[in-house]
């Protein structure tokens, strides 16, 4: 099996840091609004590189975080004169329920920032001990030019960069520019201002920088040197190149061996903003569509790949699910009508031949995770099944088809049963009960109610004549 290293800038074959244990870490979103669908991306990809991990009998530890302390998150917390605390704490349950819409296996861990900040300190005081980090005013400071691999992930050179700083005219001061003893160190530790959440440290009551979050995280709950480490592109650098910095300075091991990256997500060949108002939430497309659709829409690209998002693709991944979806159906109907119970000569034949498309699918997924050729082969699959299986079928055959189709489905993380409609009149049974929980002001089981009927593709809007619905 090989996959794309961006250390390497090469294909290499995999091979784990310890026997059959992959040790992986994705780097999770900041909570401070609902998921969009560029997030979703790294979701949804690396969950199908664990899937595939897990099918070829690795054992995977799975760790994505949530970053819940960020300017953003502040900033939104003021906005609606709240904490901090309660925004991150919302997004984190509602990108829960958009994980799950997308079939995201949960995390071996999902840990939080705010509640790692012992482990940073202790992250901080060694790289100080180090020599690889200095106090000023209450915040630390990187010394980037002591790691002596700085820049190995992004293949940038130093004095390329130090050469940036100063053409950007670094002369308009940012705020502690002055104190730094060199423009590229960055921040390990600031103190808060006025309103912010903050923890003691032996620097200042502050808040901790995003990078050594990662660091801290993967540590914990992994190890100092780990197999896989991911996210999405934009991240290689500063992040993830300050992450080495910080890690590799304070545990002396590398620290991961490999590092995968996602391309990027564009809408109508253009990069989302909210600004240029091309810009969906995860939610947003649960309104017009499964979001089993989105995953298949994900994976319809090579993860290295940028990928357009546009009405017709959906369109067609809708369709392309649909085939899938509707040869499960097949299948099912086929094993329930089936009289005859063994597999007939020509039946095991067709068995044999049917391999090739498993093979084909490992071929692609062993091709640094090829999905795109590996739903080529569940296509041929299907194919396959709806040329030769029947109700005349045995049940025996019928069975060695559809095991095959679940097993590469399953790794793709595509839920193939078809959801049960929910009748007019249930829908109607349920906004009532919803009425009336909030006459009770039970807003939690109010809630419970909206979540469960969109779970079934029911969007409910709440207007001034009343409760309004309509089939996603
Ligand atoms: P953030 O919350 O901005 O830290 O992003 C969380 C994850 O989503 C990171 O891995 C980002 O690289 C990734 N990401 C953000 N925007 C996009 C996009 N448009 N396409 C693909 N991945 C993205
Ligand atoms: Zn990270």
């Amino acid at each position: 099996m090989k996959l794309f290293n961006t250390l390497s800038r090469k294909k290499e074959e995999f091979q784990p840091l310890e026997g059959n244990k992959v040790r992986m870490y994705v780097c999770g979103p900041t909570v401070y609004n609902l998921i969009h669908i560029g997030n979703a991306r790294p979701m949804i990809c690396f969950d199908t590189v664990r899937r595939y991990l897990e099918y070829k009998g690795y054992d995977v530890t799975y760790v994505s975080n949530f970053t819940d302390v960020d300017d953003k998150i502040i900033n939104k917390a003021i906005e609606e004169g709240t904490s901090a605390d309660v925004i991150s704490k919302r997004y984190i349950e509602e990108c829960k329920k958009d994980m799950e819409g997308m079939n995201i296996e949960p995390a071996s861990y999902n840990p939080l920032a705010t509640e790692e900040i012992g482990g940073m300190i202790d992250m901080i005081k060694t790289l100080i001990e180090k020599g690889y980090a200095y106090e000023v005013n209450g915040t630390v400071y990187y010394r980037t030019r002591k790691f002596e691999g700085y820049g190995k992930l992004s293949k940038k050179n130093i004095d390329d960069l130090e050469a940036g700083h100063r053409d950007e005219g670094h002369a308009i001061k940012v705020s502690g520019q002055d104190e730094k003893e060199d423009p590229l160190d960055f921040v390990l530790w600031k103190p808060k201002k006025e309103g912010e959440p903050s923890w003691e440290s032996p620097w200042s009551d502050g808040r901790p920088g995003w990078h050594i979050e990662c660091s801290v995280m993967a540590k914990r709950y992994l190890a100092d040197e780990i197999d896989i480490h991911a996210g999405g592109e934009d991240l290689i650098f500063p992040h993830h190149e300050n992450e080495i910095a910080q890690s590799e300075a304070a545990n002396g091991v590398p620290f991961a061996k490999y590092w995968m990256h996602n391309a990027f997500l564009n809408i109508d060949n253009k990069k989302m903003s909210k600004s240029a108002g091309n810009f969906f939430t995860v939610r947003d497309i649960s309104e017009n569509y499964d979001l089993q659709v989105l995953r298949f829409f994900m994976l319809s690209a090579h993860y290295r790949n940028p990928i357009n998002f546009s009405r017709e693709l959906m369109e067609s991944a809708k369709n392309g699910l649909e085939r899938i979806v509707t040869a499960a159906d097949n299948l099912k109907s086929c094993a329930q009508a089936a009289s005859l119970e063994k597999m007939t000569d020509e039946e095991a034949r067709l068995v044999d031949e049917a391999r090739k498309f498993q093979e084909n699918f490992d071929a692609a997924m062993d091709d640094d995770f090829n999905t795109a050729d590996a739903i080529a082969a569940v296509f041929d699959l299907v194919r396959f099944a709806n040329s030769n299986c029947s109700k005349d079928s045995s049940k025996e055959f019928i069975d060695a088809i559809y095991t095959e189709f679940r097993t590469l489905t399953d790794v793709l993380g595509l839920v193939v049963d078809r959801k049960e409609e929910i009748l007019d009149e249930d829908i109607e049974n349920l906004i009532a009960a919803r009425q009336q929980a909030r006459k009770d002001k039970d807003f939690k089981r109010a809630d419970e109610i909206r979540d469960q009927l969109l779970a079934q593709g029911i969007v409910l809007e709440d207007t001034r004549e009343g409760v309004r619905w309509k089939r996603a």
